[in-house]
């Protein structure tokens, strides 16, 4: 018996039309999954009506029985599956995790060290003026060279200069991979924390094909939602390394997320993160995280084929950006160009971009939702030729007919494009084609 048709058949269209638009169209927003059916069961039950303020066996409500043994177990696997001696499960999402390391860790004014955003890094790794992690702390910012790598001496001289209490390694669009040894090398130097961010490269490290953080960070902290295909959450773990730095080093995370940031948790997240754990503690997982750098691969060697340039020429996890400063048009008018034929990605900077973020020179592209439905390297080497496609053909009618998107007024950049752009209607349908052979699975 479905309810929400007869009580609010308003939220249930939009809903239903959602869920078809992610079926008919292809995703690749790198930060994007598509959850299982469990996950998305687990999500939708009664426990969301529970209140739990506290940890298993520290509760300060009553009926917690089967809650407790919810976090308990979901606590115990991701132990398990990371190797970690300390997890809390219960940050709402990325940003307050993160935010919970920082509070437990540090001192208001303490130094933080992190990834700019232009280079690839996150809002919360310390952009200042715009974020709680550069108004609340000191933020230094490191960036990759001209050549879009991270140069790891720069980076240690840096940190040699502002001695930062903490050093944040992370990325959600830098698309190489981290060298956890050498940031580890460069925070003993300056007696720093290392945190490792690894949000977007969680199945990358489970499948073997990153490097993994767990021996040489202190704390790593991860989203639930991205590549880990659970619910919209996260986890904060503190490896065996971290304890030898700060044996109550646990203690203080979880002090910080509750009471210090968050009140009750929620717990049908942390039964569908319980259950997003299981199905990535299993083989085929690990043969997902290897298809997705496969993919990218394959991906990025399409694009490079038909002409486009990609920050650092190419990608060795599941991310790309190209840099559409040579066909001078900027990442937003392709964005909504590829999703007129049915493509969905993101706008994004690239390094030294001249340009403000909402108007930037790039396109970010990943493989992770992608590879969640089964696509393969066929597959990609065709999309990224459809891409190369219209990123051409939007080039060409911007300067052969001399027409300018206008930034400002969406609506008319919107019909620019269907109505001058000849590629995008040829590739919809063949998009389409692909979306109804690669159907959005109940099951992993
Ligand atoms: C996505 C992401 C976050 C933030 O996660 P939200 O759930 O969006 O708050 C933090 N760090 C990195 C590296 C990310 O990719």
């Amino acid at each position: 018996m479905n309810y929400l048709p007869m009580v609010d058949p308003e939220i249930k269209d939009l809903i239903a039309k959602e869920e078809q638009r992610q079926k008919e169209t292809l995703s690749f927003i790198p930060s994007e999954n598509y959850a299982s059916q469990a996950v998305l069961e687990a999500l939708g039950s009664g426990l969301t009506n529970k209140y739990s303020e506290g940890y298993p066996n520290k509760r300060y409500y009553q009926g917690q029985k089967y809650i407790d043994a919810i976090e308990s177990l979901c606590l115990e696997r991701a132990k398990a599956l990371f190797n970690v001696p300390f997890a809390n499960v219960q940050p709402y999402s990325g940003s307050p995790a993160n935010a919970a390391v920082y509070f437990g860790l540090l001192a208001p004014g303490d130094t933080i060290m992190g990834l700019s955003l232009k280079s690839g890094g996150h809002l919360t790794h310390g952009v200042p003026n715009i974020t709680f992690s550069g108004k609340f702390f000191q933020s230094v910012q490191y960036d990759v060279g001209e050549d879009g790598f991270l140069h790891y001496d720069e980076i240690e001289k840096l940190a040699l200069k502002h001695k930062p209490r903490m050093i944040i390694a992370g990325i959600t669009h830098y698309p190489r991979q981290l060298d956890f040894e050498r940031f580890a090398a460069i925070a003993r130097k300056v007696d720093a924390f290392l945190l490792a961010d690894i949000s977007h490269i969680v199945s990358l490290i489970i499948a073997g094909v990153h490097p993994s953080p767990f021996v040489q960070a202190h704390v790593v902290t991860t989203t639930t939602h991205k590549t880990l295909r659970g619910p919209r959450g996260a986890i904060i773990m503190v490896t065996q390394k971290g304890l030898e730095k700060d044996p109550l080093m646990g203690e203080k995370i979880n002090k910080a997320v509750f009471p210090g940031l968050q009140g009750g948790p929620h717990d049908q997240v942390t039964a569908a993160i319980a259950v997003a754990l299981q199905e990535a503690s299993k083989p085929q997982f690990k043969r997902y995280g290897l298809q997705i750098a496969k993919n990218a691969k394959a991906l990025a060697d399409s694009l490079l084929c038909c002409g486009l340039k990609l920050m650092s020429d190419g990608t060795d996890n599941h991310v790309m950006v190209v840099d559409l400063r040579q066909q001078n048009i900027l990442g937003n008018t392709v964005a909504e160009g590829l999703e007129e034929a049915g493509i969905v990605a993101n706008r994004n900077a690239v390094p030294f971009d001249p340009n403000p973020p909402f108007y930037p020179s790039g396109l970010r592209l990943g493989t992770p939702a992608a590879t969640s439905r089964g696509l393969g390297l066929k597959e990609m080497k065709l999309i990224g030729g459809w891409i190369a496609d219209i990123v051409c053909d939007l080039s060409r009618v911007k300067h052969e007919m001399g027409i300018v998107f206008d930034q400002e007024k969406k609506r008319e950049t919107r019909s620019i494009i269907i109505g001058k752009t000849r590629k995008i209607n040829e590739i919809r349908p063949k998009v389409a084609k692909l979306c109804r052979a690669f159907p959005l699975k109940k099951q992993y």
